[in-house]
């Protein structure tokens, strides 16, 4: 039998030592490095196609990689130079191999030609979308999910609420606090693009009380530039208050239907830094081909770095004084939903929104005590224990019976476990093996 629990409202999530290293670090701009590996597919959907090939010149924002298929966003030469050749690489959420091309930098970092509307106020809803697909958007919380689709709701579909993301509830993880601090402007200007796209009865910008000098500072902003129809919501730091499914609930009290999303309960949610990137692609006509990525943890200087796509994972850290001695692991994202990296040449891409460099080790895996610890914080009212003891059985069917797939691998339920249970790491074997067998594999 299918068992949910929790009733709705009622407490969900865990406290998780916060450990912001690089919160006061203002951010700055990572070196250009000499050369750029641009995985081609940097988004959920289909890869791109290389435009350009070995010995072909290119400049800084140029179109390289493009897709007729619908669920894509094109890819950006992210230096000025020559394509050198190209490579494979590791995408780390699906561990599936990816082409990749390598642009040599000539260290002049020549543009390509912006073209910024004369009057973006008056580009219509399908010329904005345009221009957001054109310059490659991606949904930069790490979802990578493409900005124009998410823009786009099927018919039938009425958004009334469009809620931006500036919760940021990872531990460690700081670029989208800094963003909000440092370009709250262009934030604001894209959130307000996205608002007319959508055109939403409620516009809410969703901060952690964690985080009150953004509070403070986006408050101000809004009042500055006369957006009232903008509403500040300041919530509880608690993880994972960041998801999305979370988020509608807290703010909204609805709940997003077993196996839907967010739009089918009137409701589209978008990321500081994605906001920031739609400013950049409709106002100023710049593709997206740089990010910014907190480097932290072990590491002698933890950083925000403004880094263009392709610049390894290793010159970032040495760029932040390398790891210390406490170093052991090497994660892609925050603690809680990372990914593990095995490769340092490995490239910042899209979706990279921290480097983070860890000191932990894993625990000696005990058996449950049925405490029900993991059955009482998650916050999609699942039940990890039953769904990681079926993913070790192999009971495959018994985990889709039990809503496996509204799992979002926030990973608190793993966090939580006096057992010291991988639960989460079970959760993902189980999918992947019902993705396998959907796709007849
Ligand atoms: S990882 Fe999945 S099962 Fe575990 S707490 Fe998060 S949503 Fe629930
Ligand atoms: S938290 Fe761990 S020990 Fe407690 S019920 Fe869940 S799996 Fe078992």
């Amino acid at each position: 039998m299918a068992i949910r629990l929790r009733k709705k409202g009622s407490p969900y999530g865990v406290r998780v030592p916060e450990s912001k290293l690089s919160e006061k670090m203002p951010i700055e701009a990572a070196p250009l490095p000499e050369k750029v590996v641009i995985p081609l597919q940097q988004n959920i959907g289909a890869p791109c196609q290389a435009l350009v090939k070995k010995g072909d010149k290119v400049l800084t924002g140029q179109k390289i990689g493009d897709s007729d298929k619908f669920v894509s966003a094109p890819i950006h030469a992210t230096l000025s130079g020559e394509v050198s050749g190209t490579t494979t690489v590791v995408n780390p959420p699906t561990g599936a191999l990816v082409e990749a091309l390598v642009i040599t930098s000539d260290g002049e970092d020549k543009w390509t030609e912006l073209s910024p509307p004369r009057n973006p106020e008056k580009l219509s809803v399908k010329e904005t979308l345009e221009r957001i697909r054109e310059a490659g958007l991606v949904g930069l919380g790490g979802a990578a999910f493409p900005t124009h689709i998410k823009l786009s709701p099927p018919k039938g579909k009425e958004i009334d609420t469009v809620i931006l993301n500036g919760c940021e509830c990872e531990p460690y993880v700081t670029s989208d606090h800094r963003m909000m601090l440092e370009y709250g402007e262009p934030v604001l200007s894209g959130l307000k693009v996205i608002s007319r796209v959508l055109s939403p009865k409620a516009v809410y910008i969703a901060i952690e009380d964690n985080k009150e000098d953004a509070i403070d500072h986006m408050e101000k902003l809004v009042a500055k530039l006369g957006f009232t129809d903008f509403k500040i919501a300041p919530l509880k730091s608690k993880y994972p208050m960041g998801a999305e499914k979370t988020l509608i609930e807290m703010i909204l009290g609805r709940e997003v239907p077993i196996g839907g999303l967010p739009l089918d309960v009137g409701v589209v949610v978008h990321n500081v830094s994605t906001a920031k990137a739609v400013h950049d692609a409709v106002i100023e006509g710049k593709p997206l081909v740089e990010r910014v990525v907190t480097v932290t943890g072990a590491v002698k200087n933890p950083k925000n770095l403004m880094t263009r796509f392709g610049t390894s994972l290793k010159s970032l850290i040495d760029y932040c004084g390398g790891m210390d001695e406490r170093a052991n692991k090497v994660i892609l994202g925050g603690p809680m939903m990372g990914i593990a990296q095995f490769d340092l040449d490995f490239p910042a891409v899209k979706g990279t929104n921290s480097i983070l460099v860890t000191e932990s080790h894993p625990l000696r895996e005990q058996d449950c005590i049925s405490c029900g610890k993991c059955v009482e914080i998650c916050p999609m009212r699942l039940m990890p224990t039953l769904l990681a003891r079926y993913a070790k059985a192999g009971r495959y069917d018994d985990c889709q019976d039990n809503y496996i797939d509204d799992c979002f691998e926030c990973g608190a339920c793993t966090f939580t476990c006096p057992a010291n249970i991988p639960l989460v790491q079970y959760i993902k074997i189980a999918k992947k093996e019902l993705a396998k067998r959907k796709a007849g594999k």
